[in-house]
């Protein structure tokens, strides 16, 4: 399975791009922005995207859905519980004093249990809330990785301090969802380093 990560826009959202080479399907996860990027990435690999996954509806991770969906057709999946955070795009960007980007339709409610299928592969779809009430993780079994968005980080966890966040909601997300997964996952976070799921559960003082 192909799969390339691009840090995108102001905050370096980890934007993945997973491909199977022999049909040619895509999954994007996070395009939060640097469209023209993500698309050079594809045409690379002659990948076509099936599926847009949106982790949670923060700015940096949104902001790109509405025009890699118009680019490539390919619909939007997102939780329903953070259609609010996404009605409020234009406040976000305030905050981070940019220009708001245009805004899509959300096709697919994902929730906790769903599957996407891609390279003889399960992406199973993990209800992670906490940083955002609608956040979730994408665990992909045959590639021992977990797309984390901004629930686990590299020695730390998600801020919960903006709306629709909850600390204890988040401590529990990750100790009853990602923790049980196999110590070897290879963890990839919505912002900077890859970790382990080991190492988070021996080493992440957020955790202990
Ligand atoms: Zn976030």
């Amino acid at each position: 399975m192909i799969h390339e990560v691009l840090p995108v826009g102001m905050l370096q959202c980890n934007c993945s791009i997973f491909g199977d080479e022999k049909t040619g399907e895509a999954i994007v996860i996070d395009p939060g922005d640097n469209i023209d990027q993500i698309v050079a990435v594809l045409n690379k690999h002659a990948l076509e995207v099936k599926a847009i996954i949106i982790t949670h509806a923060h700015i940096d991770h949104i902001g790109g859905a509405a025009k890699l969906k118009a680019l490539t057709g390919a619909p939007v999946h997102m939780n329903a519980n953070d259609q609010v955070l996404y009605d409020h795009l234009d406040e976000q960007a305030a905050w981070l004093r940019m220009e708001t980007p245009t805004k899509t339709t959300i096709d697919t409610q994902a929730k906790d249990g769903d599957t996407f299928h891609l390279a003889d592969c399960d992406m199973h779809v993990l209800h992670t809330p906490g940083h955002t009430q609608g956040s979730l993780c994408i665990w992909i079994p045959c590639e021992k990785k977990l797309i984390a968005g901004d629930t686990l980080f590299r020695g730390s966890v998600g801020r919960t301090d903006l709306p629709g966040g909850n600390h204890r909601q988040l401590l529990s997300s990750i100790s009853t969802q990602l923790f049980p997964l196999p110590d070897e996952t290879v963890v990839y976070p919505g912002h900077g380093e890859t970790t382990t799921i080991g190492r988070e559960k021996e080493q992440n003082p957020f955790l202990w």
